[in-house]
C-alpha cells in the first residue's frame, strides 16, 4: 500500500485554502493547514493546524517540519481591486516574505514539491485595454507590465520558482487564478472580490431599490466555482508541468451582466447606480485555455449560473443568520 501522502497547505485559514484542505482530506492525504488565522466560517478538518504569520522565516521552517511530501502554497495578502490597489508597498513587502521564505524552508525540510498560486494579475496591462479583450495565453505576461504590487510581486514570486529549479532542482508548480467564487469566502470588510460584493450588495438591497457598480460596469472578466478551482490544483500538482498555467472557466463577462445574474437569482430588480470613482482594474480579461487543456486534460465545467446561485444562497443565508436581511417569509403565507 503506497504511504499516505504528507500535505501542507499554506493560507488554509482562507477561501481556496479552507476548501482545499477539506478535498485532500477527502482523498485520504494526511494535512498540515497554517495560516496567521482560523477559517472564519467553519473548523478545518485538518489533522494539524499551525497559526503562524508566514512573513517569519523561523515560522516557515517550523511549518514545513516532519516529512512534508507536498506544499501548496496559497498564503497571501490580498483581496479585491479596491484593496489590492489601495496599499501597494504592504502587499509587496508582506507576499514577497511569504513567499521566499517558504520556498526556502521547503527545500531546506525537503519537500518534494511546491506549487505556488500565482495571479491574472501578472499580465500584461497593454493586452487589456478592451473589453472585447483577447484571451490571454501565459507568454503575454511579457514583456512585463503587470498590476502595481500585488502584479509584481506574483511575477516575481514566479520567476524565483525558476530561480530554485535551475539552481537547487526544486520542483515547483505555478497556477495562474483569475478570480474564484463560491460559498465560505470573505463577503465584506475591503477584501471581498467582485462575485462576494455584488451578491451581499443584492442580498442587501429591497426589491425595486438601487445597487452601486463599481466603475462604468462594462469592464469584463472570467470566473471559475471554488469546486473547479480545486480539481484544478490537484490535477496541477500531480502533473509534470512547471511552468505558469492558467486557471479559471473562459466564459467572458462584464460586470453589468454578473450584476444581472445575480439579482435574476435574487428574484429582485434593481437599479445600477455607476461610480466611476471607484477603481475598476483592466478593462478586459479573459484566459486562452488551450494551454490549460492540454496540460491537464481537463477544463473548468461549472457554469455561472450554478456556482453563483450557491453563492449567492450562502451569502444570503450568513446575512440572515445575523439579521441584516429578513427571515424567509413561507411562500404560502397570506399578504
Ligand atoms: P484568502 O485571503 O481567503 O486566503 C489567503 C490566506 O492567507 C488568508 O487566510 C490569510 O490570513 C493568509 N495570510 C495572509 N498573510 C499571512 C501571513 N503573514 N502568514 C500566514 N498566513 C497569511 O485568499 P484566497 O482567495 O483563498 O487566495 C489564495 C491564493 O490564491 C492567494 O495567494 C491569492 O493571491 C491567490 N489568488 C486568488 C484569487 C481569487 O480569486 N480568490 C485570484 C488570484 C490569485
Amino acid at each position: 500500500m503506497p504511504a499516505t501522502k504528507r500535505v501542507l497547505v499554506t493560507g488554509a485559514g482562507g477561501f481556496i485554502g479552507h476548501h482545499l484542505v477539506k478535498r485532500l482530506k477527502a482523498e485520504g492525504c494526511w494535512v498540515r493547514g497554517v495560516d496567521i488565522k482560523l477559517p472564519e466560517y467553519e473548523t478545518s478538518p485538518a489533522d494539524e493546524f499551525d497559526v503562524l504569520d508566514l512573513r517569519k522565516y523561523d515560522n516557515c521552517l517550523q511549518t514545513t517540519r516532519g516529512g512534508i511530501d507536498q506544499v501548496y502554497n496559497l498564503a497571501a495578502d490580498m483581496g479585491g481591486i479596491g484593496y489590492i490597489t489601495a496599499s501597494l508597498a504592504d502587499i509587496s513587502r508582506n507576499n514577497i516574505l511569504i513567499n521566499t521564505h517558504m520556498l526556502e524552508a521547503s527545500r531546506l525540510n525537503g519537500v518534494q514539491r511546491f506549487l505556488f498560486s500565482s495571479s491574472a494579475c501578472v499580465y500584461a496591462g497593454y493586452k487589456q485595454k478592451s473589453a472585447d479583450v483577447t484571451p490571454l495565453r501565459e507568454e503575454d505576461a511579457y514583456p512585463a507590465d503587470p498590476e502595481p504590487g500585488y502584479g509584481w510581486e506574483k511575477l516575481f514570486a514566479e520567476e524565483l520558482c525558476r530561480y530554485y529549479w535551475h539552481d537547487y532542482r526544486f520542483e515547483t508548480r505555478i497556477v495562474r487564478f483569475h478570480n474564484v467564487y463560491g460559498p465560505l469566502g470573505t463577503y465584506e470588510g475591503g477584501k471581498e472580490k467582485a462575485p462576494a460584493a455584488i451578491s451581499r450588495k443584492v442580498a442587501l438591497s429591497r426589491d425595486g431599490g438601487d445597487i452601486q457598480v463599481w466603475g462604468d460596469g462594462e469592464q469584463t472578466r472570467s470566473f471559475m466555482y471554488i469546486d473547479d478551482c480545486v480539481e484544478g490544483l490537484v490535477r496541477l500538482m500531480a502533473s509534470d508541468y512547471s511552468e505558469p498555467l492558467n486557471l479559471v472557466n473562459d466564459r467572458l463577462i462584464s460586470i453589468n451582466e454578473l450584476v444581472n445574474l445575480i439579482t435574476k437569482l435574487a428574484n429582485k430588480r434593481l437599479v445600477k447606480r455607476h461610480d466611476t470613482s471607484k477603481p475598476q482594474g483592466v478593462r478586459g480579461r479573459n484566459s486562452d485555455n488551450t494551454r490549460l487543456a492540454a496540460v491537464l486534460g481537463w477544463e473548468p465545467s461549472i457554469s455561472l449560473e450554478v456556482g453563483l446561485e450557491i453563492t449567492y444562497k450562502w451569502i444570503e443565508d450568513e446575512l440572515r443568520k445575523a439579521g441584516r436581511v429578513p427571515l424567509k417569509v413561507s411562500a404560502y403565507s397570506a399578504d
